[in-house]
């Protein structure tokens, strides 16, 4: 197996100090988590030495890999001038300019520190905006910790098989009751169910929080009828379109929504934006985010947080998104699409039950023989999660971090051979499960 006995060695402590030795719900503790030495560029090298190809890049964060010069040169410069100040600096206002400049939807901008908090304060907008308390979101999708953004996520086969049972599910143990009767939960890509769901609710919703691609509920594309959908609907009753836009706006020059025409209020932005290091922000109309406006006296809706808009992040975010330049994120997409096409050219040559979603730097491998077109399609069966497992693993054993249940992600530190490599791994996967009988 894969030799890890430092990374159990610190699994061993992460046990003493932290439940279940771990401090993200997100990290693989089977066996043991692997313990990070240092980052080289598109590679991670744990504690026992062993290489990876990184396709996680912290939950796709780091579009340049890791220690990309010139975000260090950049940060390191200034560590030595402060971190941070409750004054602002002229950094807020560059990064702020590029991501104007750059994203259609947005015309003003505040800066948060994660995407959490930007889906919170993009929907906390809306509300202080429409003067209305609730929320739709897309079943299955992931939007944050903030507790109406997450309810609705677990969703599973036990619940849309029952209709006594609300899709709105509590997403932990003890939330208000109330959340849920402020949350409607609509399929993606289904128009019936966002009509009559939307219209039902209508006269309580702030706002429609969508992800234009939700990795959680499958990478799946947008159907561009649906998009025109949800303008149409969110028109018609006044309601906010807020686009979470944290994971996918690495998908163009202009992010996800421009890509897909979908005309939002509101965007919800993080990851890449900070260069590595913590960041959200929440852009849009101008009209809309006169609620952070504190001209005449108290804001209809006080946004602060002692580490928003730091320079570090600041400076991070604005040399790492400058060398994202429109060649950048084409050859970006070039290597995405090869990949892509590589894995369905291995899956249509070995006749495996296998498909693969994504679009842009993103790709998804669903174990899936007919390509799932909704959360519902992607949602995987018990044998399926651990047949993903044994994919995963095996990955691993060919020097390769692949993301188990979420996205995996492509930085401009690749190279096509590391794209060559993982429809090798990938190749070589399904041909040993062809040769292996079904348990
Ligand atoms: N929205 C989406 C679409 C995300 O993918 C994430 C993070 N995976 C978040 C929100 C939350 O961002 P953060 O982890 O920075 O709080």
């Amino acid at each position: 197996g894969y030799p890890r006995s430092r990374s159990e060695h610190f699994f061993k402590k992460g046990r003493r100090v932290f439940p279940t030795g771990i401090t993200r719900v997100t990290v693989d503790h089977e066996p043991s988590p692997l313990y990070i030495s240092r980052g080289e560029g598109a590679y991670l090298i744990d504690v026992d030495g062993n290489r990876l190809l990184d396709l996680n890049n912290n939950f796709t964060t780091l579009i340049h890999g890791h220690g990309f010069l010139p975000v260090a040169d950049a940060v390191a410069d200034l560590l030595h001038r402060g971190t941070c100040f409750s004054n602002p600096t002229e950094h807020e206002i560059t990064l702020a300019e590029l991501l104007i400049e750059r994203i259609p939807a947005i015309e003003h901008i505040r800066f948060v520190n994660s995407g959490t908090e930007a889906v919170m304060f993009a929907i906390k907008a809306a509300r202080a905006f429409t003067c209305r308390p609730g929320i739709a979101r897309i079943e299955g999708a992931y939007h944050g910790a903030y507790d109406w953004a997450e309810t609705g996520q677990a969703v599973s086969p036990a619940i849309w098989n029952d209709p006594l049972r609300s899709p709105a599910v509590p997403a932990y143990r003890g939330m208000p009751p109330s959340v849920r009767d402020e949350v409607t939960v609509i399929r993606f890509n289904d128009i019936a169910d966002l009509e009559r769901r939307i219209a039902s609710a209508a006269p309580s919703l702030a706002c429609i929080l969508i992800d234009p691609m939700p990795s959680r509920a499958g990478l799946i594309a947008p159907e561009p009828s649906f998009l025109a959908a949800v303008e149409a609907i969110a028109k018609k009753y006044g309601i906010l379109i807020v686009a979470d836009e944290v994971l996918n706006l690495r998908q163009s020059h202009a992010g996800a929504s421009a890509r897909y025409g979908l005309h939002p209020d509101l965007v919800a932005a993080g990851k890449i934006i900070g260069g590595g290091f913590p960041i959200g922000a929440v852009g849009g109309r101008k009209d809309v985010m006169r609620v952070f406006a504190s001209d005449s006296g108290k804001p209809l809706l006080p946004q602060g947080g002692t580490f928003s808009a730091n320079p570090v992040s600041m400076v991070a975010g604005r040399v790492a998104m400058e060398a994202m330049t429109d060649g950048a994120f084409a050859a970006l997409e070039s290597l995405g699409d090869g990949i892509r096409a590589g894995l369905r050219k291995e899956i249509e040559r070995q006749g495996a039950a296998f498909s693969v979603t994504g679009a842009a730097s993103l790709f998804r491998i669903h174990p899936k023989g007919k390509q799932p077109t909704d959360f519902r399609e992607a949602y995987l069966a018990p044998e399926e999660a651990e047949l993903m497992g044994r994919l995963s693993r095996h990955f691993l054993n060919c020097g390769i971090l692949l993301p188990n249940g979420a996205a995996a992600c492509l930085s401009t530190a690749m190279t096509t051979a590391d794209g060559d490599a993982v429809v090798a791994a990938f190749a070589d996967f399904l041909s040993i499960l062809e040769a292996t009988p079904t348990e």
